[in-house]
């Protein structure tokens, strides 16, 4: 009788033994993926929706047509994120109502699988990505409409005879909208020099600095994604450029090495690159690892076809060449490294020129101790000011 009690008590251990040893079944629950927001920013031609899920999950999408069998007289875009469950917080129904969307809806498909589903007013195309760190599916859709509204032509005032004319007048009123782009701000410092020198306020003092002078010369609009020390993710800055429909995005950096020897001046366009230092480069300004940089280059080919490639290469161009000429005017031992290509979040999915300059290495001593000096700034921003006005005269020809 002992006997066999042992013996049941050593079954019952090792039958426990092996259900401890066990993975736990894979559920929604222990994945702790959960959709906890969606935003949107729009215009009547363009509207982009970023669901965050925080961590890294599979999605699928799909168009649907109108259905009049089940009384949806409209399409739908659904995105179905896998081992997700909603938020608490997260509004089950978010009207839009651009002209584009009517809304965007969320809820728990299956246990498994949450579902967002955009309905459609009228859309020409969309296109989706996810960025990473935290992860987060980008949804940006564009309207049938945005081919027809072109911007109305007004008379412009004629110069007194004999006086130059405005830079407005000279630009035309093709140009009304220019967004400058301060990288970081808030929780996100930026690159920190050896002194303490955030990048985060050194891009915001250029930016504001940029945008005065652009104000006494411009007629149009000059306008900052963010102009307080404020923390604004990426993708949003993208969005306030492409909904404000600028002409020009202008994203400010200064750049920072391992190496303190590296020094200069630098212009970025969106591209994939093959340059490991602009790789790096990217994955720093991303706030990501280098392996989601490779991730979004997966995706970045077609996403690098719409983007308008060319016109951003002649801004960059134009920038960068600007700023080498008026730094080294002024000061010794200026080096230009040129315009390349890499893939930053914030150039994804803009809808005009885009440009990120990176001013000056934070990291080299000489150029941290430059970056403190009002003067050195000043002439950062005649450099990129002089750079945007050459494109901008340029491409009114074009
Ligand atoms: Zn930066």
């Amino acid at each position: 009788m002992r006997l066999t009690l042992r013996r049941v008590g050593i079954v019952l251990l090792l039958t426990l033994a092996v259900f401890l040893s066990l993975p736990a079944p894979r559920t929604h629950a222990a994945s702790g993926i959960v959709v906890d927001e969606i935003k949107h920013w729009s215009n009547p031609n363009y509207t982009r929706i970023v669901i965050t899920t925080g961590k890294k999950t599979k999605y699928t999408h799909r168009l649907l047509k109108k259905d009049p069998s089940i009384n949806v007289g409209w399409r739908r875009l659904y995105v179905d994120i896998a081992k997700a469950r909603l938020g608490p917080n997260l509004p089950k129904k978010i009207p839009i109502n651009d002209g584009l969307l009517k809304g965007a809806r969320a809820g728990q498909y299956d246990k498994d699988t949450v579902r967002v589903v955009l309905d459609i007013e009228s859309i020409e195309d969309y296109k989706i990505f996810a960025l990473e760190e935290p992860y987060r599916i980008v949804i940006d859709v564009t309207g049938e409409k945005g081919l027809l509204i072109k911007k109305t032509p007004e008379p412009q005032p004629v110069p007194a005879p004999g006086a130059e004319p405005s830079l407005s007048q000279q630009l035309g009123l093709k140009v009304k909208v220019i967004v400058l782009d301060p990288g970081h701000g808030g929780k996100d410092p930026g690159a920190i020099g050896r002194d303490g020198l955030k990048e985060k306020d050194v891009t915001l003092r250029l930016g504001k600095m940029l945008r005065e002078k652009l104000k006494t010369a411009f007629d149009g609009s000059v306008i900052m994604t963010r102009d307080t020390d404020v923390f604004i993710p990426l993708e949003e800055r993208t969005a306030i450029a492409n909904s404000k429909d600028a002409d020009v995005f202008v994203s400010i950096h200064i750049n920072a090495s391992p190496k303190r020897t590296a020094t200069g001046i630098e212009t970025y366009i969106l591209n994939i690159s093959h340059d490991q230092e602009a790789r790096r480069l990217a994955a720093r300004e991303n706030s990501t690892s280098t392996r989601s940089v490779s991730d979004l280059e997966f995706i970045l080919n077609d996403l690098i076809k719409t983007a308008k490639t060319n016109d951003s290469s002649q801004l960059a161009s134009s920038v960068n060449n600007n700023l080498a000429a008026n730094l080294s005017g002024k000061y010794s031992g200026i080096k230009s490294n040129g315009v390349k290509g890499a893939p930053f979040y914030v150039l994804v999915g803009t809808k005009m020129p885009s440009i990120l300059v990176e001013a000056s290495f934070i990291s080299n001593p000489t150029e941290e101790k430059r970056l403190q000096d009002e003067k050195y700034l000043q002439t950062i921003v005649d450099g990129i000011y002089n750079g945007i006005i050459e494109y901008l005269k340029g491409s009114k020809r074009v």
